[in-house]
């Protein structure tokens, strides 16, 4: 399992965009976007699709993140640029992150499929990305959204405790500390941060949901969108993803 994670990072991380995945080519490829509101566990659940159908998990956080610690030397045009806008604290605007996915182009095309996660994030972002990929002859297979009520986002994410030390996250119920407010890695002091309250929570959410409207009405009326629900455990919701898929694909 530890190659694999390594191979995918590579897909990521290679400055010339170039998919490493080296396993046996899975019977058919799967392309998929992942939609899902803040604490919906989409992250889980695109670990556990690339598991099962192998395809290469392409998160723009995860690249962003990249861009990050990467040496100016190394970044593509697209990159800098995005760079230049994490750095004054702006939004990326959609062009750079469309560029910064075209740097990916080779990625879109694996043998392997792929699973995009946080991008496309809007409407012209969305309209891009199928221009991008029927000049590869290729399309999407489908669009998987995860949906939870706020209640139960509210409830999932309030409960989350940060490391003041290490960063390291608990859960009051689902992964609760040994000692109370003590983390279990490094004795550090735990706390709720700022965007764990939930009125944060709440206005991400309804910023999350007004951005996602156009998206998922415009995949809706591909055919391509497949709502889940992303209530219970990691495996129920996985079990349901897969029945919806097979019915889908
Ligand atoms: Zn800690």
């Amino acid at each position: 399992m530890g190659e694999n994670r390594e191979q995918e990072t590579c897909c990521l991380e290679n400055g010339a965009g170039v998919c490493g995945c080296t396993e046996d080519i899975p019977s058919r490829p799967y392309r998929m976007v992942l939609l899902g509101a803040p604490g919906a566990g989409k992250g889980t659940q695109a670990e556990l699709l690339c598991e099962k159908l192998k395809t290469c998990h392409l998160s723009t956080g995860d690249v962003f993140r990249a861009v990050k610690c990467r040496d100016g030397k190394e970044l593509s045009p697209a990159m800098k640029a995005a760079l230049d806008f994490m750095q004054r604290g702006e939004l990326i605007p959609d062009d750079t992150v469309i560029a910064m996915v075209r740097d990916r182009m080779s990625y879109l095309s694996c043998e392997y499929g792929f699973l995009l996660d946080g991008f496309p994030r809007t409407l012209y972002q969305a309209e891009a990305l199928t221009e991008m990929l029927s000049s590869q002859a290729l399309k999407l297979d489908a669009v998987l959204d995860y949906t939870l009520p706020p209640e139960e986002v509210i409830a999932r994410l309030s409960g989350r405790r940060t490391c003041r030390s290490c960063r390291a996250t608990f859960h009051v119920i689902h992964k609760p500390p040994r000692l109370q407010k003590i983390c279990d890695k490094c004795g550090g002091e735990l706390f709720q941060r700022e965007d764990d309250r939930p009125e944060s929570i709440r206005v991400r959410l309804e910023a999350y949901n007004r951005s996602t409207a156009p998206l998922t009405d415009y995949y809706s009326a591909k055919g391509l969108l497949l709502t889940i629900s992303a209530e219970g455990s990691p495996e129920e919701i996985f079990n349901r993803t897969l029945l919806a898929l097979k019915e889908k694909v």
